[in-house]
């Protein structure tokens, strides 16, 4: 059959079209059970106050086991949450989840979680309320939260859908919760365009930190000081994505880089382990 269809390159395309959605198909039936199986997580990596060691905060990975089976990577499951409309309930429940964990780094601490959401998430009306419903439950103050949301999705949608996404970030933020943009630098809006968005942080993609001390390092480091200088000037803080090795940590630091995230530090842990790290590292964030 891979002979056969190996002289045919549209046969092969279609074979895999199907595979991949046959996949989909399945990955859609076993999230829709997931959440009441009790098969999701929460994995929480630190982010790092470069110049201190102290954690920031930590970021709420999302982490899908099927009883019996392996992990499943939220790149592959994440997608088709969101094409289903899962991803609505699913991101309720990390948000639930997430505060719920935070009150105690909180409140020992003085660190904040930040929690990935999805346009989807945002377009859905109740999302606001339900963010501060949330938050005052768990009687948090709105800044121990900070939302994550990617370029790419504030432009997926067109200029009225994302005129309505921004004005829900501008409301929460109005209200005292941070916006984080991620994956900065893999989208494809303009540095101008960052000026009008309402966010506190800029994430620099882990595509940007193996350069730093690659061979054309050089240019790697003048782009990403221009970005965190740029940020800094619009009174933005900057997390860079991906750090592993110490001579990147100690670039980004020099150039003024104020907060870190990525293996080097630590990779994301359970919320046990984020207990035990702040317990025994003498990071401790003066809050
Ligand atoms: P992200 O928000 O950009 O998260 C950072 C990703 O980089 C995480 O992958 C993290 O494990 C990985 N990472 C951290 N440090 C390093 C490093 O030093 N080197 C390398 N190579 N990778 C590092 P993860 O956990 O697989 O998550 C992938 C993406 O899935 C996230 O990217 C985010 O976009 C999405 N995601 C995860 N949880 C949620 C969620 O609860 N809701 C939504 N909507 N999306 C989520
Ligand atoms: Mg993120
Ligand atoms: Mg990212
Ligand atoms: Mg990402």
């Amino acid at each position: 059959a891979a002979k056969a269809a190996g002289k045919n390159q549209i046969a092969v395309f279609d074979y895999t079209l199907r595979a991949e959605r046959l996949h989909r198909a399945e990955i859609a039936a076993g999230l829709r059970k997931a959440l009441a199986a009790g098969e999701l997580s929460l994995a929480y990596q630190p982010v790092v106050d470069l110049a201190s060691g102290g954690i920031y905060a930590v970021e709420a990975l999302l982490r899908w086991t099927p009883a019996g089976g392996r992990p499943i990577p939220p790149d592959v499951f994440i997608p088709v949450a969101e094409d289903t409309g899962l991803i609505v309930e699913i991101g309720g429940w990390v948000l639930e989840q997430a505060c719920a964990d935070a009150k105690r780094w909180h409140e020992r601490y003085g660190i904040a979680v930040t929690v990935n959401v999805s346009g989807r998430q945002l377009r859905e009306r109740t999302f606001r309320d339900a963010a501060l419903e949330v938050l005052s439950r768990h009687a948090l103050p709105r800044n121990a939260l900070t939302i994550e949301v990617t370029e790419s999705m504030l432009l997926a949608t067109g200029p009225a859908e994302t005129r309505r996404v921004v004005d829900v970030l501008a409301d929460l933020r109005a209200h005292g919760v941070r916006i984080a943009l991620d994956d900065f630098g893999t989208g494809y809006s303009s540095l101008a365009y960052l000026r009008t968005l309402p966010v506190d942080i800029l994430k620099i993609d882990r595509a940007f930190t193996a350069p730093l001390t690659g061979a054309d390092h050089r240019r790697a480091r003048a782009f990403t000081k221009a970005i965190v200088e740029l940020a800094a000037s619009l009174d933005l803080s900057t997390v860079v994505e991906g750090v592993e090795s110490r001579e990147q940590a100690a670039v980004l630091q020099q150039m003024g880089c104020p907060l870190a995230q990525g293996y080097l530090f630590s990779p994301p842990v359970s919320p046990e382990q984020v207990d035990d790290l702040l317990r025994v590292t003498p990071w401790r964030h003066a809050a």
